[in-house]
């Protein structure tokens, strides 16, 4: 495999040499194919404290964007105060997860976590825990390759500020 970005670090470890590519790689050579490399931030900012946002729409523009029809999305929540995760798109299944999380990781009293010191959003990094960081999808045939009722959401846990969602396809 070799990568098109600039080298910017090398480590030797084991008799083995590492390196690490920080600048972006256009593309990726393999043999003779180019795969393609597209990324996009999306800015979500919510009317209340807790709220999941089903941000399916975005990312299947997002893929059209970048022409690619096989690959791999990631998406993630760029916070650590809020999820990005694959479920189902009903609003009673909704409220569930609201009620779970708060008897998981209640909001308040502040008071009752080390890390409201100077904050009180101890429950919102809890929350963001236990629903994930991100996911990742197949994309087949230019389409998010879904299992039937799957349908990626935005869980925002400490919101009413501007946050970013990375969506990254890799494919061709
Ligand atoms: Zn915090």
């Amino acid at each position: 495999m070799i990568f098109s970005g600039k080298i910017k670090r090398f480590y030797f470890v084991d008799r083995l040499l590492y390196f690490v590519i920080i600048e972006k790689s256009k593309y990726i050579k393999r043999k003779d194919e180019k795969l393609k490399s597209y990324r996009k931030e999306l800015w979500v900012q919510t009317r209340n404290r807790r709220e999941l946002i089903n941000i399916t729409p975005q990312v299947e523009e997002s893929l059209r964007e970048s022409g690619i029809k096989e690959g791999i999305i990631l998406c993630n929540a760029m916070h650590i105060t809020a999820s990005v995760f694959i479920n189902d798109n009903e609003s009673g299944l909704h409220n569930d997860f609201e009620k779970w999380l708060e008897k998981l990781a209640p909001e308040k009293p502040y008071s009752q976590y080390k890390h409201n010191g100077y904050e009180d959003n101890a429950d919102a990094h809890l929350k963001r825990t236990i629903m994930g960081r991100e996911v990742v999808v197949a994309v087949t045939g230019g389409r998010l390759d879904f299992g039937p009722w799957e349908q990626i959401f935005y869980g925002e846990f400490d919101g009413k500020r501007k946050k970013r969602v990375l969506v990254k396809i890799i494919g061709d």
